[in-house]
């Protein structure tokens, strides 16, 4: 087997076009030599984030050559099978609730297992080693699939089942919106702030014609909830230490 550093150290970022992943892209930016990047189209209804895509692409490497020289190409794969598995909010026009079980219905039981094998499966013909995604324990601890022991324990199940050495990253496990915020504002400033506020989305419903400070959505949906407060605490943050 290669030694570590003499394999190829390129990354494959899991990139919804939501305000998490976006980040995650900008991040593995400063990382990594060579980075692609991998959206999943599986019925979804707000298809609209995949189209988001171009958008945070571009805008991300238009005024920095260091970062346009590492960005490779965007894959898209389809997942047709999680849509017709999922009975959710995600790929039905029922309304965004949340289950007893305290987890919003557009769940879609185990689907970043999914995505991140399918990710392995791709970074492998790629020749990538690092799998970059935005799970996170701090907003959304009510999905297991996103939890740091459960991608700590896929990480292990790929290698092995791969025979590979992939090293899968979370740079966002234990942040909270506010905290991902001032990740971007870390990472790219003011002008990396503004281009993940408007041109990524969160919004369940796909909504983009309803403008807020924080960015495009219906503002009501959970995802919308999450996203207006975590832009509020950002900026009452930045405001006191002004
Ligand atoms: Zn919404």
């Amino acid at each position: 087997m290669p030694e570590p550093d003499t394999q190829p150290s390129g990354a494959l970022v899991l990139f919804s076009g939501g305000q998490d992943s976006a980040t995650c892209l900008a991040w593995a930016l400063d990382r990594f030599e060579r980075v692609e990047t991998l959206g999943f189209a599986y019925g979804q209804r707000h298809a609209i984030e995949l189209s988001c895509r171009d958008a945070l692409r571009t805008g991300m490497t238009a005024t920095r050559p260091d970062r346009a020289a590492r960005l490779g190409p965007d894959h898209t794969l389809s997942l047709d099978a999680l849509g017709q598995l999922s009975d959710t909010a995600l790929t039905r026009d029922a309304a965004i609730a949340l289950g007893t079980n305290g987890l919003p219905n557009t769940f879609v039981p185990g689907r970043n297992l999914l995505f991140l094998t399918f990710a392995a499966a791709l970074a492998t013909r790629r020749g990538l080693r690092h799998l970059v995604g935005g799970m996170c324990e701090t907003d959304y601890s009510g999905y297991p699939d996103c939890r740091d022991d459960t991608i700590k324990a896929l990480q292990v199940a790929l290698n092995l089942g791969m025979d590979s050495r992939f090293v899968l990253h979370t740079p966002l496990m234990w942040l909270d919106k506010a905290q991902t915020w001032r990740l971007a504002e870390t990472l790219g400033g003011k002008a990396l702030v503004d281009l993940i506020r408007e041109q990524s989305h969160s919004c369940y419903l796909g909504d983009r014609t309803h403008h807020h400070d924080w960015g495009y959505g219906c503002g009501t949906c959970p995802a919308c909830d999450l996203r207006s407060s975590g832009w509020a605490r950002y900026r009452a943050d930045t405001a006191a230490h002004a």
